[in-house]
């Protein structure tokens, strides 16, 4: 059903001095954009699943609608929000994107393949560059620029498949930014995914480092995704030093607020926790986990480190060798709870979020 008070945002909204991208917005804001070129409504619907299903990226394709109403369309729309400015394609499939915004600046997304799944994942940012400052992180390194609109997280997901030519079947929101500090565009972003790009809740996870606010704004919209919060380390004081929101949000406050929300939705958690050799990767911060996550309805990633470089080009920590990763698993598994070593991907191209960034804007320096 149409909502016709419904009000297009951002570039959505510009219909006079520039052109409205389309792919990205919800159905309804389709439907108020295409009324307000005196076209009918039925024509937001074709439109929606030219764009959603179809993955269009020209109204030419669009053949179902008549020649005028695609040299209007032409003359005051466009398909794509985004642009594509860089694309590296790693041995094993995974595709690293670099988009540029309409405001010049630019995200990365990423799409990977898992030999043992059918379905293709892809990895979106929610903001430009990120405020979390997390040490082991490149885009920790670029600080805040701004926060993403929904239709350009959404983008991010049509760009792929448009690009690729195929569809996505899960979405992590994993890239660059913290989901929980744009929580408004990134909860109307993931009905969109929902209702228009046709992905169910059940195949999207969003990770947070830690933010309770949105942590409990997140339970009250009460959607059947899975909420992954990124531990990274049991130890108060570690955590600190990595992961440095712990000291608005410490763990005292932050374990108890993922049980309140795994027992509120009834959906298991997955706690996310990075392998840093010498710092987060001693049989102790094993134990310690392995306590912590006991009473916790969750699954535990492990997630060997992906070397990221700091600013000077310096590597900053250091992946744990194999044995030392399976040893600190074992020790983990005696909470009782799954635990996975997370298989690395993209590791010849620049994987970890933030680096294919960073590398460009060296680049423009
Ligand atoms: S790991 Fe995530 S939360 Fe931490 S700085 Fe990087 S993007 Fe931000």
């Amino acid at each position: 059903m149409a909502n016709s008070s419904i009000e297009l945002k951002g570039d959505a909204a510009d219909c006079t001095s520039a052109k409205v991208a389309l792919s990205g917005l919800t159905l309804a804001e389709m439907i108020t954009f295409v009324n307000s070129l005196g076209l009918p409504t039925f024509r937001a619907r074709q439109i929606h699943k030219w764009i959603y299903d179809k993955y269009a990226s020209s109204f030419e394709e669009m053949t179902d609608l008549s020649v005028s109403v695609r040299s209007l369309l032409e003359e005051k729309a466009q398909v794509g929000l985004l642009k594509l400015s860089h694309l590296q394609v790693s041995r094993d499939g995974t595709r690293k994107y670099l988009f540029e915004l309409p405001d010049g600046q630019r995200v990365e997304s990423v799409l990977m393949s898992f030999s043992d799944r059918k379905t293709l994942s892809a990895c979106v940012s929610s903001q430009v560059g990120c405020a979390v400052g997390c040490t082991f992180c490149a885009t920790g390194y670029l600080g805040f620029k701004r926060n993403l609109t929904s239709q350009e997280i959404v983008d991010q997901i049509m760009c792929i498949q448009r690009e690729s030519g195929k569809r996505v079947g899960n979405i992590v929101y994993m890239g660059q930014g913290e989901p929980l500090l744009n929580t408004e565009a990134v909860i109307e972003s993931v009905h969109t995914v929902i209702n228009s790009v046709k992905i169910g809740a059940r195949h999207i996870t969003l990770s947070t480092s830690g933010i309770i606010p949105g942590i409990k704004r997140l339970e009250e919209e009460n959607l059947p995704l899975t909420l992954a919060l990124s531990l990274h380390s049991p130890d108060p004081k570690t955590r600190e030093e990595i992961v440095p929101i712990t000291k608005k949000y410490p763990l005292s406050e932050l374990i108890p607020a993922l049980r309140d929300y795994a027992d509120a939705t009834g959906r298991r958690v997955t706690i996310e926790y990075v392998l840093l050799s010498g710092v987060t990767d001693s049989p102790a911060q094993a134990k310690a986990l392995s306590d912590l996550v006991r009473d916790i309805h969750c699954n535990v990633n492990l997630i060997p480190f992906n070397p990221t470089f700091d600013n000077e080009g310096h590597e900053i920590y250091h992946r744990p060798p194999r044995e030392a990763q399976d040893a600190f698993k074992r020790i983990v598994e005696r909470s009782g709870r799954t635990v996975t070593i997370r298989l690395e991907r993209g590791t010849d191209i620049d994987a970890a979020c933030g680096q294919l960034h960073n590398k460009f804007s060296a680049a423009d320096d």
